[in-house]
């Protein structure tokens, strides 16, 4: 008799390592079987997916159809013919809600102009004017005023949300504008929280706008969220991202997520008092450099604006009081094939945040805890700077290795390199000699690091990675070669 037929998915991060496929069809008996048989296909997703005693990876969770696995019967879940099993990697994580009822002071009436600027949420019997004046009276924290940060700061300001909190401390560059809605051409160069505050009150001058310009640190976090209703994490990195939720089950504060990668959105609202946090869906963060950043994986400028609005959305509902919000559910929208799809989120009772006997009692060291502080692995001895390696290779001593994507090519490259796009070079070394010298260069030497500890670790000795990539030879070697 043959096995079952599932279709599995494969999450955008995953794909570079099993031929930029999507998903696909395997056959296998139970989830251990259709992971063996994906491996079996594509053995470098191996390393990703699973420890070295075999063990799925627990910053990789793995769905039947709806279902966490780890709330059925684990790797022993057997499967059916048609079922869908859907690998979710924790990418830079429905009740029914009056929770904040009666914290809330109502305070006030509203003005002659309120009444008109508010007059489309007064009409609407699930906000009415109770509502507007609770809105009115809450506050809400903004972590990153990017990409999230841009629709969420624009619809809680024309929400009429009382305070709005927003922490950041970039300034606005030529490539957020793609995106970041909030800022104009005019922005450029200035601070993203002067920028924002500005259009912000221009848009709704009733709000009070509180600008945090400061990263979000340990040291800083719990005094600054305590003033806040409700944390909305708009940040794009796992440091910040488990910052940002270990403080809000600490303090006990809702934190609306979402997160975006390419054409991927993620989002889901956690709060410990009725739900599970951050933590109980992703115990741990991915080794760096397995999730690449928007700034290297690219992001399509709309995606952001869904998914932000989305949280928008569901912090809305939250102040209020209002309809089901995301608590225990997992929203994944998917813009290339327009699908949305939502999975349950269960409390991981040996959570170590928000468990019953928890490990975890104030913050930490998140770039600590999630593997940045060690120089991304590569010691400085086998970095090679672009003047050096311009030097090289006008002597014809070195090849050129790019490590990037081939859209990346087509913006600029150096003329005399080899492109091999990182996911193919496993595939592909023995189109490289131990005889040569190398150097691996991708946009700003990050991928290419990897890459070179990957072929030394091969037994290639004599490999370097071009440090700052494309970029730094842009700068200091060959100006004519745009920088993106
Ligand atoms: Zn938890």
């Amino acid at each position: 008799m043959s096995k079952p037929k599932v279709v599995i998915q494969i999450p955008t991060p995953l794909r570079q390592y099993a031929e930029s496929k999507d998903s696909l069809e395997l056959e296998g008996e139970d989830i251990q079987e259709i992971l063996n048989a994906l491996i079996e296909r594509y053995h470098p997703l191996q390393k990703y997916l699973m420890t070295e005693e075999g063990k799925l990876r627990n910053f990789v969770n793995v769905y039947l159809n709806d279902e966490d696995i780890r709330y059925l019967e684990g790797e022993r879940t057997s499967v059916k013919d048609g079922d869908a099993v859907i690998i979710v990697p924790s990418v830079a994580g429905g009740v029914s809600t009056p929770p904040m009822a009666g914290l809330l002071p109502m305070q006030g009436e509203l003005s002659q102009e309120e009444i008109k600027r508010y007059s489309r949420h007064l009409i609407l019997p699930e906000v009415g004017l109770e509502g507007q004046k609770r809105l009115m009276n809450s506050s809400a924290l903004i972590v990153g005023v990017g990409g999230l940060g841009a629709p969420l700061g624009m619809y809680l300001t024309a929400a009429g949300v009382g305070r709005l909190g927003l922490v950041d401390f970039d300034v606005v560059e030529e490539s957020n504008l793609q995106r970041q809605v909030l800022f104009s051409t005019e922005s450029l160069t200035r601070s993203k929280l002067e920028a924002a505050r500005e259009r912000l009150e221009a848009l709704n001058p009733g709000v009070q706008v509180e600008a945090h310009g400061t990263r979000l640190t340990s040291d800083n976090a719990m005094e600054i969220l305590s003033e806040y209703d409700v944390v909305i994490d708009g940040t794009d990195n796992f440091p910040t991202r488990y910052l940002v939720n270990d403080a809000c089950v600490l303090l006990g504060k809702p934190n609306v997520y979402g997160s975006i990668f390419r054409f991927e959105g993620q989002v889901s609202v956690f709060d410990a008092s009725r739900g599970p946090c951050y933590r109980c869906l992703y115990p741990e963060p991915p080794p760096p450099g397995l999730v690449p950043s928007c700034a290297e994986g690219g992001v399509l400028g709309v995606l952001p604006g869904v998914i932000g609005s989305l949280q928008a959305m569901e912090a809305l509902k939250v102040l209020l009081g209002k309809g089901d919000v995301l608590i225990g559910r997992l929203l994944l929208f998917d813009a290339l094939k327009m699908r949305f799809r939502e999975l349950k989120l269960r409390k991981d009772p040996e959570c170590s945040l928000c468990g019953p006997n928890p490990t975890i009692k104030e913050l930490i060291d998140y770039e600590e805890f999630c593997g940045l502080t060690e120089d991304e692995g590569l010691s400085t001895e086998f970095q090679m700077d672009a003047l050096k390696a311009a030097e090289m290779l006008r002597g014809g001593e070195i090849t050129l290795l790019d490590v990037r994507e081939p859209v990346e090519w087509q913006i600029c490259h150096i003329e005399g390199a080899k492109l091999v796009p990182m996911g193919e070079v496993p595939y592909r070394v023995n189109e490289l000699s131990t005889a040569d010298n190398i150097v691996v260069h991708c946009h700003t030497g990050i991928r290419s690091a990897r890459i070179t500890q990957f072929l030394r670790e091969l037994g290639f000795t004599k490999v370097w990675n071009l440090e700052g990539g494309i970029d730094a030879w842009a700068e200091k070697v060959d100006p004519s070669i745009p920088r993106y």
